[in-house]
């Protein structure tokens, strides 16, 4: 079903669809929403936070274009959703959370998924995760006013970046390739996602 919806709003991606259907939605929302697990729209998590839609979930996975080699680097673990997706897709996945209360459910997901290939660690993911760069890919899953800097210099060249920049209430996806000849922006559409709080982006103060 979900695939079906997916295919039909452009993601063509089959590597990206195959794990899209594998990953139980169910499992990363609080029981009383599971039956709403499979509708194609964002869902509250607790914390004033939300699992994205799965149609832009897919189409971030499918930008990054993520081959079985890869590690990428995530910002805004959440409920772990697009994490699994992509530790189903890549080689080892590192991802980072501010909120502690969401970081241990996701880590606790990750168990019972028996997925290995992940790292998560708590804190301020706009800094990136120096000692572990470069990564050949970058999800940034909260909004953000403009890229920052430390995302940048951490991708590899070749890497692709996916990233909402924009203000509090409505933001573009952008996606960033890093080539031998600099960076290269492309703008896919407007989405609209909680921020991510930092010194180098919103201030917690700033939000709606
Ligand atoms: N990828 C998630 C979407 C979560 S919503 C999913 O599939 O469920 C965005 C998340 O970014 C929230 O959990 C929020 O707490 C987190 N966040 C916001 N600012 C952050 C920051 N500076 N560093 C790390 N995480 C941040």
């Amino acid at each position: 079903m979900l695939r079906a919806q997916l295919e039909a709003r452009g993601i063509r991606d089959r590597r990206v669809l195959a794990a899209m259907a594998w990953a139980p939605r169910e499992w990363f929302l609080p029981s009383h929403l599971a039956a709403d697990a499979y509708d194609d729209a964002p869902l509250p998590i607790g914390n004033a936070q939300t699992i994205s839609q799965p149609y832009i979930v897919g189409l971030m996975t499918a930008e990054l274009v993520p081959q079985r080699r890869d590690r990428v680097l995530e910002i805004g673990t959440g409920s772990g959703y697009q994490t699994a997706i992509l530790a189903h897709l890549v080689r080892a996945v590192y991802t980072v959370e501010r909120l502690p209360d969401l970081l241990v459910e996701a880590e606790e997901r990750f168990r019972r998924l028996r997925l290995t290939n992940i790292e998560a660690r708590l804190g301020d993911g706009a800094h990136g995760w120096p000692e572990v760069a470069p990564f050949d890919g970058i999800i940034v899953t909260a909004a953000a006013p403009q890229l920052p800097a430390p995302l940048a210099d951490q991708l590899a060249e070749g890497g692709r970046l996916v990233i909402p920049i924009g203000d509090l209430v409505s933001q573009e996806l952008v996606v960033v390739h890093r080539t031998g000849t600099g960076f290269h922006e492309r703008r896919i559409g407007g989405v609209r996602f909680v921020p991510l709080i930092s010194r180098l982006a919103f201030t917690e103060e700033s939000r709606p």
